[in-house]
């Protein structure tokens, strides 16, 4: 049987396929293939985000791949400028304190405000709201232009891209993968790279991996009309309490109540609760009056069990690349992230986008080394 045989097969083509696939074609990484599930790329998580790329989401492990990704994304024209609110009552007092203790060496930049300045950026403030912290930096990402980006320079370095792909069977023979995908298909590759994000943990079982415990958590976002309109310099208003956020779109108020609910792998859909809970605790932020809700959509943000992505060959399985567990800043850290993974897979030397990253701290064989 005469089958094609590729350097390295990634499988999901969402941000994280696509950008390593992009990333290891620039980095001459010989024959690669990248098999997508749905008819088309972007229909999972990634096109389900709430499009912003904010220094501190995700905690300071996160910081060393969104700051550089910053960069990038700004010379590249994906961000435009927003910034981040998180507010708190008095309650909320020592958890202002701890989220600033947190990032005190991180690199990002933290202003306190006072209640008037708070007031400036986000008018109708229930009065409890008393303190703030403000991130200048936060921005918006233009997320379906970043990964066209990256799927249009795949293809420029020859990647041969496959929708309605769903890979079924992956075995490894003789240093190669055989793999078969869900329409009969079959293909053979050296690498195989684990991009499949809800479904990571399920890729790796079927390959013969252990699963590392990679959790899809469902999170819903509304896009509400209110009255007032939300001002178009309103900023990323986040609870320091991780209660809800919520950002002014064209006009419309896209709101979250921060829902983290464990989900399998699966097409997401809202459930009515999340989208009650997310407009009763917008009503407790702003006196604004909510007219209606226009849409609601849910995503899955899957998470290793710390909480950090997992970048690096497989400990136990020769061959098989972990590019998974993206959690909630799988766009904002997207660029730092791809080139660091294609260089971790191919043994390219760091470049000034990954130079001050500790790739120990997303590395697979932690959780080997945590269980022994
Ligand atoms: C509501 C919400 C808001 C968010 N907001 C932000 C934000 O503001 N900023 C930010 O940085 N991040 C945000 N995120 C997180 C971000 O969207 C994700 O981290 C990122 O999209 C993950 O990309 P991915 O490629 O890993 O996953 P996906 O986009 O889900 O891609 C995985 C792909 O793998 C495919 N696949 C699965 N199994 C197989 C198989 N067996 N064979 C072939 N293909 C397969 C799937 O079809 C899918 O297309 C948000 C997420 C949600 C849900």
């Amino acid at each position: 049987m005469n089958e094609d045989i590729y350097d390295i097969a990634v499988v999901g083509a969402g941000m994280a396929g696509a950008s390593i696939a992009a990333e290891l074609a620039q980095l001459g990484g010989g024959a690669i293939v990248m098999l997508e599930a749905e008819d088309r790329p972007g229909y999972h998580t990634t096109g389900r985000s709430a499009a912003f790329w904010e220094e501190c989401y995700g905690g300071p492990e996160i910081v060393p791949l969104t700051l550089p990704s910053g960069t990038w994304l700004r010379e590249h024209g994906f961000l435009t400028p927003r910034g981040a609110l998180y507010i708190g009552r008095a309650e909320d007092s020592a958890a202002m304190d701890a989220f600033v203790a947190r990032f005190a060496n991180s690199g990002v930049s933290i202003e306190r405000l006072d209640r008037a300045s708070i007031e400036r950026h986000l008018p109708g403030l229930r009065p409890e709201w008393c303190m703030a912290l403000w991130e200048e930096a936060c921005a918006d990402i233009d997320v379906a232009g970043v990964h066209q980006h990256y799927l249009a320079a795949a293809r420029q370095g020859g990647v041969e891209q496959r929708n309605r792909a769903r890979v079924s069977q992956a075995e490894r023979v003789s240093d190669l993968w055989h793999i078969t995908t869900e329409h009969g298909d079959t293909l053979r590759a050296r690498i195989l790279v684990n991009a499949a994000g809800a479904w990571a943990d399920n890729v790796a079982r079927m390959a013969g991996a252990a699963a590392l415990g990679i959790q899809p958590l469902r999170r819903t976002v509304v896009q509400l009309r209110t009255d007032p309109l939300p001002p178009v310099d309103l900023p990323l208003v986040l609870d320091i309490s991780g209660q809800f956020y919520f950002k002014p779109e064209s006009g419309r108020l896209w709101l979250s109540p921060h829902d983290e609910e464990p989900s399998p792998p699966c097409d997401a859909a809202p459930e009515e609760l999340a989208v009650a809970q997310a407009i009763d605790r917008f009503e407790h932020v702003v006196d604004w009056r909510v007219l209606g809700v226009d849409r609601k959509w849910a995503g899955l943000r899957s998470f290793a069990p710390d909480r950090a992505p997992v970048y690096g060959f497989d400990p136990g399985t020769p061959g098989f690349f972990w590019f998974a567990g993206q959690g909630g800043f799988g766009i904002q850290t997207a660029p730092a992230a791809a080139r660091l993974g294609a260089q971790l897979l191919l043994g390219a030397e760091r470049d000034e986008l990954t130079q001050a990253i500790d790739a120990a701290l997303y590395d697979p064989a932690r959780f080997v080394l945590d269980s022994r």
